[in-house]
């Protein structure tokens, strides 16, 4: 079985950046996964939650809910402090990373660009480069070799892409987008259905208006990607299915 395993930073991200991919490829038979990185605790939009932890309980639920109607096979949510990406020990973040790679053993995986994904995200930029550096090193046994002598092998992924778009949005930071490579023909039902995952994240409910305009008007029914590396070498060419060439 083909498998698709999906970096994120908040939970919300993959519904709100992946849901039409993920739920698509779930559809064709491919097994997906997706690893958030933070519990989002430090939202400006809270819910009811009257502290941190209580936030963290209360997203984890809804990136479960949202895993659950996107159809994502196993999701986990970690516990890195949220806008503060930029702090983490790199190679702890990316020791985990390389962990449930090997354990998952990806074909295809997805993230966001160092450019943060269409909102300049430090979180998504931070998120995209620990899965990048996770991505070449998972597969080398010269890293993290402890986790070897355990009974686990070195795993390499086919393929790696970088979430963006051909657009962008206003009253943003200034950054520079990876080059569209991809477009995912994710269709109008999907789309509504990435919303509705988006919309199970209830503490976000204040975003839900500009995120729904975004989608609808801006993305319509397409997701878009950047194939950033391979597992063997070959020539840039414009994609519509992020497991071409994968049999
Ligand atoms: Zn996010």
């Amino acid at each position: 079985m083909l498998k698709l395993l999906c970096v994120t930073a908040h939970p919300d991200d993959e519904a709100g950046a992946f849901g039409g991919t993920l739920l698509l490829y779930e559809e064709r038979g491919v097994e997906t996964f997706v690893i958030c990185l933070t519990a989002g605790t430090a939202a400006r939009n809270r819910g009811t939650a009257r502290s941190d932890a209580e936030l963290a309980a209360i997203r984890r639920a809804e990136f479960a809910a949202s895993c659950k109607l996107l159809k994502v096979n196993y999701g986990e949510v970690l516990d890195y402090p949220d806008s503060k990406l930029d702090r983490a020990d790199l190679h702890q973040v990316v020791g985990e990373l390389v962990l449930r790679i090997r354990r998952i053993r990806p074909d295809v995986l997805m993230t966001f660009g160092p450019d943060g994904g269409l909102t300049g995200h430090l979180d998504h930029a931070m998120a995209g480069v620990f899965a990048t550096m996770a991505f070449e090193w998972a597969g080398r046994d010269d890293r993290y070799p402890e986790q070897l002598q355990q009974g686990l092998t070195s795993h390499r992924a086919r393929k790696l892409y970088y979430h963006t778009a051909d657009f962008r949005l206003d009253d943003r930071q200034p950054f520079s987008p990876p080059t569209v490579t991809a477009r995912i023909e994710i269709g109008r039902e999907r789309s509504h259905k990435k919303i509705e995952a988006f919309q199970l994240h209830a503490t976000q409910a204040p975003l839900f208006e500009r995120v729904r305009k975004n989608f609808s008007q801006v993305a319509g029914p397409f997701e878009m990607y950047h194939l950033a590396a391979t597992s063997g070498p070959r020539d840039a060419k414009p994609e519509t299915d992020l497991f071409e060439g994968i049999s």
